[in-house]
């Protein structure tokens, strides 16, 4: 009989029905074992993956001992009460300045976030006015406000980057400020964009709670600087309206959509350097099909959720790939400017819509943008700005984005 350890994961796999049954789980964890039942010690998931390989869909699940740790555990240290003067700006409140300044808090340093879009409620309303009528601010859409591109976007937590980071605190900090506890033990985890912004709204209470000043509607018109060569050095920032912050440091969380931000940067003769990005097209298919695909005779279980896929091939040495998938998804404008159109994927935590989307991309280099006569450090961005407006033009304007079949896609004729 084996002794059960501490230290290793137990794996075990289990059938559909099994799935959310714990007296299944540890009967398959004492089989593994080859212990019995009541031998075993306290169990608890330590992930969670869907297996489809095989001719039956199902779970695998890798088991810890001991009790989960209770979520006065999770995320430590907190955010503590910052009393120092504030002296670091942070302009962005997306993913990155929200984080920023939660682990300037953790070690008491106070900071100050500039955001040029509104707080999540009246961006809300924003928003609803470009779905329903194709009209653009742009300082208040899928990118810009509260939360950044991140409080309208999915929520799928997971990356093919292996830059992984601490990835454990920050899903903890998200499950600490309402995501669904799930994600801890998830392969996939998702919050979905229902969920999202009162993730982002509790974060920001925690933060100001500890003294983190946040300025809504307050766009970064100038970073502050003087000396020049080596003593070169930022002193604050200017906002468009006019006021302006004194800081002995600068976060620049500003995102991917900031392309005034780059402009600014590249007058003020900071080095830039254009790098490769992915680009393409979203693809719609009906949910079922993808389900059918995927888990076969199993599709329609209820313990499976919209299936996922991914797809990767090499053509012509480009590598071309399947991107943010959004199993029961919607295509959503993306745009923050007027006359441009870029579409991307979200979905609800039910992940319920009759249809999955997912980016087909291909990666492009400043060798492909300058072949077409985009130079300089900015010449992505410009390359970016001309495909987004002839999409528009494409797409009869009014927010409409151009449609074909796939199938004609691939084969030109669309
Ligand atoms: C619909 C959609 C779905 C997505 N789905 C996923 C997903 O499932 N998983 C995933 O990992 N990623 C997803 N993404 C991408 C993800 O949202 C971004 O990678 C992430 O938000 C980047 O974080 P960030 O903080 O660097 O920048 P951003 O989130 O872009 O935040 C930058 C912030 O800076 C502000 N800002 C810009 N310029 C200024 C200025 N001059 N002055 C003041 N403030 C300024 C902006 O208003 C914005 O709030 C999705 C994005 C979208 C739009």
């Amino acid at each position: 009989m084996r002794e059960v350890s501490e230290g290793d994961p137990i794996e075990i796999y289990l059938a559909l029905d099994e799935a959310q049954d714990p007296d299944a789980m540890r009967a398959a964890a004492a089989k593994k074992l080859a212990v019995p039942v009541e031998d075993l010690p306290e169990l608890r998931v330590l992930r969670r993956a869907i297996d489809a390989r095989g001719k039956h869909t199902r779970f695998h699940v890798l088991l810890g001992v001991g009790p989960s740790p209770s979520n006065d555990e999770w995320a430590l240290p907190h955010p503590r009460e910052v009393r120092s003067p504030i002296r670091v700006v942070i302009v962005g409140s997306g993913p990155a300045g929200l984080f920023c300044a939660y682990e300037l808090a953790r070690h008491g340093i106070a900071s100050r976030i500039i955001e040029r879009g509104k707080r999540v409620q009246p961006r809300r309303r924003d928003i609803a006015l470009l779905n329903r009528e194709g009209l653009v601010d742009a300082d208040s859409n899928y990118c810009f406000g509260e939360g950044g591109a991140g409080t309208y976007s999915d929520g799928k937590l997971y990356t093919r980057a292996h830059k992984r980071g601490s990835v454990r605190d920050v899903l903890e900090i998200l499950a600490l400020h309402g995501a669904p506890p799930e994600i801890l033990v998830d392969a996939r985890p998702h919050i979905g964009s229902n969920r999202l912004p009162k993730v982002v709204t509790a974060l920001r209470e925690r933060l100001e709670a500890v003294g983190v000043e946040f300025h809504f509607e307050s766009k970064l018109a100038r970073i502050l600087e003087e000396g020049r060569g080596r003593e070169r050095r930022v002193w604050g920032v200017e906002l468009a309206d006019g006021r302006s912050f004194e800081a002995d440091a600068v976060v620049l969380a500003t995102g991917h959509s900031a392309r005034d931000v780059f402009e600014m940067l590249d007058q003020m003769n900071v080095t830039l350097e254009p790098k490769g990005f992915a680009l393409g097209v979203r693809v719609e298919h009906p949910q079922a099909l993808i389900n059918r695909i995927q888990y076969g005779a199993d599709a329609g279980h209820a313990a499976l959720p919209s299936a996922y896929y991914r797809l990767a091939a090499t053509v012509e040495d480009r590598g071309v790939f399947s991107f943010c998938m959004c199993p029961g998804g919607w295509i959503v404008p993306a745009t923050t400017e007027a006359g441009a159109q870029v579409v991307n994927g979200m979905s609800l935590s039910k992940r319920d819509s009759p249809f999955a989307n997912s980016g087909i991309v291909a990666a492009v280099e400043p060798a492909d943008w300058e072949a077409q006569g985009f130079d300089g450090p900015l010449g992505g961005v410009r390359f970016q700005q001309h495909i987004e407006r002839a999409a528009y033009e494409a797409g009869g304007g009014g927010l409409r984005a151009p449609a074909t079949m796939m199938t004609d896609f691939v084969a030109s004729r669309g």
